[in-house]
Order: C-alpha cells, then structure tokens, then sequence
C-alpha cells in the first residue's frame, strides 16, 4: 500500500532522476537492480528506476482513480509493490526483470520534498483558521479529514507561494519581474484565465519570457510539450532543479507588490506580507510560503467538532434552563423512556441547534429515570467530535437531556436509505466511529451497546457515538465491568465473555465493533439474520463468524474477523483497530 512505502529498503523518496542514477551506478553492468522513489510529477505516484548493462531506465507508476497502480499502459495492481513483484516475473515491456533491490544506505531515510515538509505545516494552519479549531478537536479534524486535506493543499498551496502573483497581465507581470535584483531565472506565475490556463514569467538576460502553462482534458498541468504536472507546485520544483526546455532553471521567487491575490474565484485573499514600500529583505527560495491566507472551505460541517463550551465566554454548567430552551415539533426518535425532539439551545453567545431526550412522566417506573440521569453523568464526563456531547440536565416539566443534534440519525437507516453510499465514506464514518471508541478506551469507559443504531451522522462525513445508557466507567486496574445479572441485552453486538461471564470491557465493545463494521458495510442490514440469541451463541462457540457483506472490501471483512477474536485477551483494542483503519481509509482516499 502506498502509506507503507516508506517503510520499504529500496524507497528513497522525493530524489531526483540524476540521484536515483548515482545510487544505481555502483551496479555496474548487473542487470534488474531498482529502486523506487516518489514520483514529482504525479500526486500520489512513483518512479521505478532500473538499471540495465550500465545503463538506468526511468518507469513512472501511477496512481489510477481507481486506486490501482500501473506503468502507463501496463496492466493494474493494487500497490507500487505488487507492480514491483509483477515485474520480478514478467518483463512486459520493461527492460529487464526486476532482480535485486537496491537498498538506501545505511541510516538514510527516505528523501522528503519541500512540499512534503510544508504540507503538514499547512494543513494545520488551514484547519485552525477556516475552522477555527485548537487543541485536541484540531488533531482529531486532521487525523479524519487527512484525506481531503491533502488534496486541498496539494491543489491550492501555489496561492500562498510568493511566485504566485493571481490574474496579472502580461504588461502588469513585467515590471514586477525588472524590479529589484534582476537575477536570471527570478520568476512568477500568473492565471491567465478562469479555465486553469497559467503562465510562467522568467527573468533571462535581463528580458522577460514568457511561456503558457495549459490544463489538458485530464488536468495534467504543462507548458508546450513539456512534462506533465498535478500542481503549480510540482511543476516549480521540476524546473527549479532542470530547464528541460525552458532558457534557464527557476533560481528566486518574484515576491508579489503585497499579498493581495485576486484569482478567479474574484476573492481579494489577504495576507500579511510586507507592504509595497518595505523592501524585500533576501532571495525567497521558491518554497517559503507566504503567511497563509484562507483557502476555500473544505465541504464540511466543523461546527460541533468542538464542545460547545470550547469558548470561554461560554459558561460550563451541567444544567440548562428551561427559559433558554426552545423545543421544536416532531420528534428525531423514541425510546423507552419517551421521545426525542428537535430544539435550540440559546447561549450566551450563540443558539445551537439540540436534541432533547424527554423523559415521559411515568410514576409507575422510576428506574427509567435513574437510567437517564446514570446516562448523563457518563456523557458529562466526556469530550470527544466523535461522541455526541451532552449540553446539560434540564428539570422542567419533564426530565430533559439536551445534547448535540447529530441531524441525519442512526447510520443503519441513512444506509438502507442511501445504497449509493461508497464504500470510501463508510470507512470513513467507521473509522470515525473507532476514534471515538479509542477515546472511550483511553478513559476508562465500557460503551456496552455499541451497535450502528447507536452511531448517529452530524453529516453524511461525520459520524458520533451516542446512547449511553448501559455505559460503565470502569476501574483502570481492573479493566472490566461485571454485571450482576443478564439483562435486556443486544446479545447479537456482545461478546462471547459479556454472555458466558457478565463480563465487559473495552475488548468486549471491540467486539461489538466488529458487528457495527458488518452492518455499515452490508448497508444497514440487520446481523445474523432471521437467528435467535441461543443460536448466534451457538454459531459463535463453534468457531462460526457472520460471512462477508457483498462487495465489502476484503481489508474491512478481515479487521471485523480480528474484531470477532474469541479470547479477550487475544483480541486487540481499539488502540490497535483505530490505526489500522486510519491506514486503509488513508489509502483508498488519495
Ligand atoms: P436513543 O434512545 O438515545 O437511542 O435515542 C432514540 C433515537 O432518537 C435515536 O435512534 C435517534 O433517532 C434520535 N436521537 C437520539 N439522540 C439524538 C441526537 N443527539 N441527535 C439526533 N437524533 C437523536
């Protein structure tokens, strides 16, 4: 898988053609020595480079939307290594078959990119401002919007390089170029129009040059027969390294006037750059980022990421006042203890849209009412964006629990309802949902009822665990609940240790984790279908385990098989599941 090359001996990263080379050479005159390294021209690519009779041949591998890689015009496969591993049998049109590794000498890691470098800086800078984010709810947005992010950046970073200078005109793109040190290859680029065509403005001699960058049907960036780019920032980085083409290599980056960019989205983007007057102080290399200024929204709701309380003016109270509490028609759900409905919850400095567990006024059992207030001490305790949070307690006409409003409801039923949900955006959802169970983990708390009709979607991308009822705060030494006597249990969602001993704990909610993954990826589907509690005990004693949803990624039907581990001990804990799927939903969402 691609996030693991860098774990390979033979991988050395973000190296040039002419490095590969030197690293190569001691070959000699063997043949089928390679190694592989990160392709600069293509997101999410490789290059192969081979040596042959003294001589090295270059393979780019690219990454295909169908997340397969393959040497263009070859055939697929699903990783750089199966490429590799292919081409270890089959020359098809290599020079040679692939023989021997050519391993990173010893201590050296592999090469990181300039961009790779900034990237992390960026992503964390976008996050803060647009979302307006800190602390724990800012790593938790970045771990589960990787992704997305990445290819945010990698798509709109050129907007805060200094060389990026908007919707210039040529005349205009001049005189910013004569300013200054006239140094050759001092460079810019300018948007020429809205349809993603550019151009590169370089310094030669004393004379401006000018070459048109164009965006061909694939959104391959290049200028007139010249190489094919993802990014801008590829495409500086390739001729900042080699003319290939151009009169001379990119040396400065022309700073912009001011920070000012006008682009085609017509956005004035401000910056904190140097006013007009201040002169520039040193060369800027092409890849130190002007301060950043805020890029176009991600597609996504980040509102409730963080506790409503997160702003300090905002005062933490485990109770709310009735007066500040305005309940709406129509009910989000039922239960046993009586009806959730839609509300808004007035703060001191804004309204929040809530739900509300009413609890209905029944004398006749007030252990209902007990399970309410047990199920809000636990949520009080918590402060995860993957658990519904509480608002508070509210005593009126009615026991109220007023918490975050998760609009789109249980997963199963937004699944039954929407088929065309991918398979990408359900590994996202769980492995959201594993991040919020890792939390749990971490603190010490048994959820005891984790099934998909308690994980509720703020959005079809932003999954919260909810109904705490049954969850137990549990000793840290002892690790594990033990109930007095069986209940009114979800036997299909517990493990064999919760049935045969009473017994719960982290590893016993993995469990029930495992049956959540099965129903998110068979769309909702009810487990263990038209069986009685005795003979899914039956089936599961025997060795026997739910078959695979249809179309379930093998990867996701593996992990639910670990979750269905039968020993506790042997089981792992969601600090081992939670990477595992962080890794794959990384990789099919490149
Ligand atoms: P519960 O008894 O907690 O499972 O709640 C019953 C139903 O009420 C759920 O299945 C949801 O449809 C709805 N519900 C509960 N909590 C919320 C919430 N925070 N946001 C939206 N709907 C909710």
């Amino acid at each position: 898988m691609s996030d693991n090359v860098n774990a390979l001996p033979f991988f050395y990263g973000n190296i040039t053609r002419e490095e590969a080379e030197s690293y190569l050479k001691p070959a000699g005159s063997d043949s089928g020595v390679y190694l592989l390294r990160q392709s600069r021209n293509y997101l999410g690519g490789f290059a192969l480079s081979v040596s042959n009779l003294g001589r090295c041949y270059h393979y780019t591998i690219e990454r295909q939307p169908n997340e397969t890689y393959a040497i263009a015009g070859g055939k697929s496969h699903r990783s750089p290594v199966d490429v590799i591993d292919y081409h270890s049998q089959e020359t098809d049109g290599l020079v040679c078959l692939l023989k021997k590794p050519c391993n990173r000498p010893k201590n050296m890691q592999p090469k990181v990119g300039p961009f790779e470098d900034l990237k992390e800086k960026l992503i964390r800078e976008y996050v803060k401002q647009t979302w307006n984010l800190q602390g724990a709810a800012l790593e938790q947005a970045i771990i589960s919007q990787r992704p997305q992010l990445e290819k945010l950046i990698a798509t709109t970073a050129h907007e805060r390089m200094p060389w990026f200078h908007g919707t210039i005109t040529r005349e205009d793109s001049e005189p910013r170029l004569q300013h200054g040190p006239r140094v050759n290859g001092k460079f810019l680029i300018r948007q020429r129009d809205t349809k993603g065509s550019y151009a590169l403005c370089l310094l030669h001699e004393g004379q401006v040059m000018h070459y048109r960058i164009d965006r061909d049907r694939s959104g391959k960036l290049s200028i007139p027969d010249g190489k094919k780019f993802d990014t801008l920032w590829q495409l500086v980085e390739h001729y900042s390294y080699k003319p290939d083409g151009l009169l001379r290599v990119l040396t400065e980056a022309c700073p912009r006037p001011d920070g000012d960019i006008s682009t085609n989205r017509g956005r004035r983007q401000k910056s904190h750059l140097p006013a007009k007057t201040a002169p520039p102080p040193a060369p800027i290399s092409p890849f130190s980022p002007a301060p950043l200024a805020v890029s176009p929204a991600m597609p996504m709701d980040t509102g409730v990421y963080e506790s409503p309380y997160a702003d300090p003016d905002e005062l933490r109270s485990s109770t709310v006042n009735r007066s500040q509490l305005f309940l709406e028609d129509g009910e989000l759900g039922s239960g046993n203890f009586g009806t959730v409905l839609r509300g808004t919850y007035t703060m001191r400095k804004t309204k929040k849209p809530v739900a509300v567990k009413i609890l209905k006024n029944d004398d006749s059992n007030p252990s209902v009412r007990e399970e309410m207030l047990r199920e809000a001490n636990v949520m009080q305790q918590l402060d995860n964006p993957y658990i519904v949070r509480m608002i508070g307690i509210c005593e009126a006409e009615n026991l109220m629990l007023v918490m975050e409003l998760a609009e789109l409801g249980p997963l199963h039923k937004f699944l039954q309802k929407n088929k065309s949900t991918s398979m990408k955006n359900i590994t996202e959802l769980v492995h959201q949902v594993s991040m919020g169970m890792k939390y749990l983990e971490e603190h010490n708390f048994v959820h005891r009822d984790l099934a998909a009709r308690n994980v509720l979607l703020v959005t079809q991308h932003y999954a919260k665990i909810s109904d705490f009822g049954l969850s137990k705060a549990v000793a840290e030494e002892q690790n594990y609940y033990k109930a007095k006597a069986h209940g009114k249990w979800p036997v299909k969602w517990y493990a064999p240790e919760c049935i045969n001993y009473f017994k719960f704990s982290s590893k016993s909610d993995v469990w029930s984790f495992g049956v959540l993954m099965w129903e998110a990826f068979s769309y909702g589907q009810k487990p263990y279908k038209g069986m009685k509690g005795n003979d899914v005990m039956q089936m599961i004693e025997s060795g026997q385990r739910m078959d695979s949803p249809p179309n379930c990624p093998p990867e996701m039907y593996e992990l639910m098989r670990t979750c269905w581990t039968y020993k506790a001990e042997e089981r792992p804990a969601f600090s081992i599941v939670e990477p595992r799927l962080r890794e794959y939903y990384y990789d099919i969402a490149q």
